[in-house]
């Protein structure tokens, strides 16, 4: 096979504790996973059904267990956003998964920011346009080093939260998610077939806001890792 132009390398993720990367094949996020999120965006925090939009897999930026990464301000925007989220990746390929099974595909747990162009979103939202403006830009997802299920177990109740230049702005506990990660999972595989490298950004709690350039975002989850961004 030769191709017209040389493929892009594969985005992967450190795994912790082994010399094994995990290629990221698609990046899933999850709307409005916090009731309290969801009242801060003006919305009503019911439990509707959890809705999904997508990141290209080579918007994410890998940001290694103890190392800062550093991220470009995008174009087009004065509102760039932070959103700290609980990161699955699946390690086993599915469709239309029962609540009851759905753990069985996560293969790791992960730190991720689901960085957001907000007044772009707004716009797009407004006229009821797709996000991708807002939500799918380059280096739009940076992701931590991934911990397998084998050596964290499943994780239900932690405190996540996150920092700007050391001052607190988010922090709950991924308890709060209105969707548990069993029911997003099953949720999502009626729609798409999970594959393995997969992965799954589950929604911020409340208390997101504005990076400008030089700020510099630490955010994590307890029991898994932090991650460290500049923006620059
Ligand atoms: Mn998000």
């Amino acid at each position: 096979m030769s191709y017209v132009f040389e493929p892009e390398a594969v985005t992967s993720l450190a795994v912790a504790a082994s010399p094994e990367q995990f290629a990221v094949r698609r990046v899933y996020c999850v709307g409005r996973n916090y009731a309290a999120h969801a009242r801060e965006m003006g919305t009503d925090p019911d439990r509707e059904p959890p809705f999904f939009f997508c990141k290209p897999a080579n918007a994410v930026v890998p940001v290694v267990h103890g190392e800062r990464a550093t991220i470009a301000y995008p174009s087009q925007t004065n509102n760039y956003h932070y959103e700290i989220e609980l990161v699955v990746a699946i390690g086993k390929a599915g469709r239309a998964i029962p609540v009851e099974d759905a753990l069985d595909y996560v293969w790791a747990y992960g730190v991720g920011l689901d960085m957001t162009r907000r007044d772009l979103q707004s716009q797009m939202k407004e006229h009821g346009r797709p996000w991708e403006i807002g939500k799918a830009f380059d280096q739009s997802a940076p992701v931590s080093t991934l911990y397998p299920v084998s050596q964290t177990g499943h994780l239900t109740k932690a405190a996540i939260w996150l920092e700007v230049n050391g001052q607190q702005k988010q922090h709950s506990n991924i308890d709060q998610m209105s969707w548990s990660v069993a029911e997003t999972i099953s949720q999502l595989s009626r729609y798409f077939e999970l594959k393995p490298g997969d992965i799954i950004m589950t929604g911020t709690p409340e208390g997101v806001g504005a990076v400008l350039p030089g700020d510099e975002i630490r955010g994590g989850i307890t029991g898994l890792d932090e991650i460290r961004v500049l923006v620059s």
